[in-house]
């Protein structure tokens, strides 16, 4: 299965993106994470994407490409991948079809999290997680069942985006408007694009992408 999540900030890519990982054996891409990695280990791409990132705005089209195209040349997405955060402009969803096409993977699917704005400065400012086994908590929606303990690990440490500030927010949203949203069309055109509502509770959102891949007799492992 090779799939795309798409939706802005804060719309549930990340938390779908696992339970769909562990359920069809494919791997989840996510270019934030990946980057957030290259800024924690100090690298050039790193250094040059830091202050990009903590100002909401995207980073290259020629890193993310470069970036991409190593990873999905990697032997653990040849059972499938999904792509969380990526193509996020017009230039990427081009790059990503030529890529795609030297491999000879075909995309299964483009879905959609649709979710309005003030829902989601309220989900990203009061998200973080655990510092050593990095599962999301929210300070309103969910909140460790011992307080200040990782539910799954047992850790006391938790940390927040740098750039998941109530002011970056606005700019991370401007961006998906005016850079990412325009891609749409380009796989609509193709019949590939599915929406699901992502402002349903966790469960239903997976329930309504799990009956659009089974529509799509896209089988789990
Ligand atoms: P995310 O974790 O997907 O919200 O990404 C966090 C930040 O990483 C974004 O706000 C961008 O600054 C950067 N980023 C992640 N993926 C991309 C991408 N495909 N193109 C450009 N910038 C990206």
């Amino acid at each position: 299965m090779n799939l795309i999540l798409l939706g802005p900030p804060g719309a549930g890519k990340g938390t779908q993106a696992k339970r769909l990982e562990e359920k069809f054996g494919v791997v989840q891409i996510s270019t934030g994470d990946m980057l957030r990695a290259e800024v924690a280990g100090g690298t050039e791409i790193g250094r040059e994407a830091k202050a990009v990132m903590e100002a909401g705005k995207l980073v290259s089209d020629d890193i993310l490409v470069r970036m991409l195209a190593k990873r999905i040349e990697r032997p653990d997405c040849k059972p499938g991948f999904i792509l969380d955060g990526f193509p996020r402009t017009v230039p990427q969803a081009e790059a990503l079809d030529t890529m795609l096409a030297e491999h000879g993977v075909k995309l299964d699917a483009v879905i959609e999290l649709k979710v309005d704005a003030p829902t989601l400065v309220e989900r990203i400012a009061g998200r973080y997680s655990c510092a050593k086994c990095g599962t999301g908590y929210h300070d309103l929606f969910k909140l460790p069942k011992v307080a200040g303990v990782c539910d799954s690990c047992g850790s006391t440490e938790f940390v927040r985006r740098a750039d998941d500030k109530r002011e970056t927010v606005q700019a991370r949203l401007e961006a998906y408007e005016k850079q990412t949203a325009p891609i749409l069309p380009h796989y609509a055109g193709r019949g590939i694009l599915h929406d699901v509502d992502g402002l349903a509770a966790i469960d239903d959102v997976s329930a309504q992408i799990l009956a659009i891949l089974d529509a799509l007799k896209v089988a789990p492992k």
